[in-house]
């Protein structure tokens, strides 16, 4: 055992510090400290971790490659920019690696359903494609504004053969969906699992998907110090809930020669209402059964929150990022909808790579860093995923 005190968290509750543990009803209490106790007797099994090994060798396609971006690092005249390329994962995202996990975990559980919700349909998709994988029957429970705003994710939804649930309560959102979700997992959750789509919630979720998505930063730890006989001095991803940031960092939380710089949405500006930057403007609070971050407005109700990329729009955080943030391991800072922008066609320009609008936080951070820096230091930065279901959007608000 490690005597990190980074690594050995959560404690049997589910506490990083005073962030996470189960703010729940206590019949749902009972239902979560099942599924821990299960994960943790799984998690240890040889076939548990032979299969999603395979699976994420030959499904998924890893290792993901670390790819030196050298145009880009020679024209920025700075740093050496890397990227680790989780964009090309199969469908396209660091988000396949947890669900993969999850579904895999509801087999080995005898799970008779997996129940998710969905805001944009990223979430959705790459349960749906794990699930299909797996052979679980799937529901995917989706506000019906989102359905009719996210046209290809919903056509994926239904070919990859999920049960999708449209949702008209409220204002028929992501919180709505959240809601309509949770009501069917509590209609029977010994056969049901409930498979949340980032590092938050109630313990033990924000532990099961860390540990999934783990393997980012495990081969990109390896496969720089093979390539380069040295680590990285800056380790970047964007922070929405924070499980590709996560993944990335947890491999690096002992070295303390590696800055880890997380990178939040700054929308249309930090002094504007309109942005979701939950770890440099908001405070510690509650919200979806963990203690966490949270993003208030004067009269200390949940923001409305805003991001050009939608995977990023979420009031709250992951209680470890909260953690990270409070102890000073993990610097947290932001980049606004316009850099984002810049930085997506940037890249897509000297590189030949369209990032999604959310990894484009992390290469825009990179892009402002790099020039101040000298040309023998190394910045990674997290790709979490691909672009081309921004492309249109971008596209057309750019006039291109
Ligand atoms: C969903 C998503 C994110 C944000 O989620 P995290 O849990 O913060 O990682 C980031 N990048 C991509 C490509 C996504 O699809």
């Amino acid at each position: 055992m490690s005597h990190s005190p980074f690594v050995n968290l959560p404690d049997a509750q589910g506490y990083f510090g005073r962030f996470g543990g189960q703010h729940i009803p206590p019949e749902l209490k009972a239902v979560m400290d099942d599924i821990d106790a299960a994960y943790e007797e799984i998690r240890h099994r040889e076939d548990f971790q032979q299969e999603l090994a395979e699976l994420l060798a030959d499904y998924v396609g890893r290792p993901s490659p670390i790819f030196h971006a050298r145009r880009l690092s020679t024209k920025l005249g700075g740093a050496q920019i890397h990227l680790k390329r989780e964009d090309l994962n199969h469908t396209g995202a660091h988000k396949i690696n947890h669900c993969l996990g999850e579904a895999l975990l509801a087999k080995f559980m005898g799970k008779t359903k997996v129940i998710a919700e969905t805001g944009a349909g990223q979430h959705g998709v790459a349960l749906a494609t794990a699930c299909a994988l797996v052979g679980i029957p799937c529901e995917i429970h989706m506000g019906q504004v989102d359905i009719e705003k996210e046209h290809p994710n919903v056509t994926k939804m239904k070919i990859l053969g999920c049960k999708l649930v449209p949702v008209t309560r409220g204002i028929a959102t992501l919180k709505d969906a959240v809601d309509s979700a949770f009501e069917e997992y509590l209609k029977d959750p010994q056969q049901f699992i409930y498979a949340i789509g980032s590092v938050v919630g109630p313990h033990p979720f924000p532990k099961m998907v860390r540990d999934f998505q783990s393997v980012i930063g495990r081969e990109a730890r390896h496969q720089f110090l093979e390539r380069h006989g040295c680590l990285p001095d800056h380790v970047t991803a964007c922070v929405g809930g924070g499980s590709n940031a996560i993944g990335m960092f947890t491999a690096f939380l002992d070295d303390a020669s590696v800055h880890l710089v997380g990178v939040e949405p700054a929308g249309e500006g930090l002094d504007t209402k309109r942005h979701s930057a939950t770890l440099t403007l908001g405070k510690p609070g509650e919200i979806h059964g963990m203690a966490c971050y949270v993003l208030e407005d004067d009269a200390g109700n949940v923001m409305p929150v805003h991001s050009i990329a939608s995977g990023l729009d979420y009031p709250g955080v992951g209680p470890q990022h909260s953690y990270l943030k409070e102890v000073g391991r993990v610097d947290y800072q932001s980049a606004t909808d316009a850099e984002c922008l810049d930085a997506f066609l940037m890249l897509s320009r000297v590189e030949g790579i369209i990032p999604a609008l959310e990894s484009a936080h992390a290469v825009a951070w990179a892009l402002r860093e790099a020039p101040k820096l000298p040309a023998d230091q190394h910045i990674l930065v997290n790709l979490s995923g691909r672009g081309d279901k921004d492309a249109d959007y971008v596209a057309h608000h750019l006039g291109l």
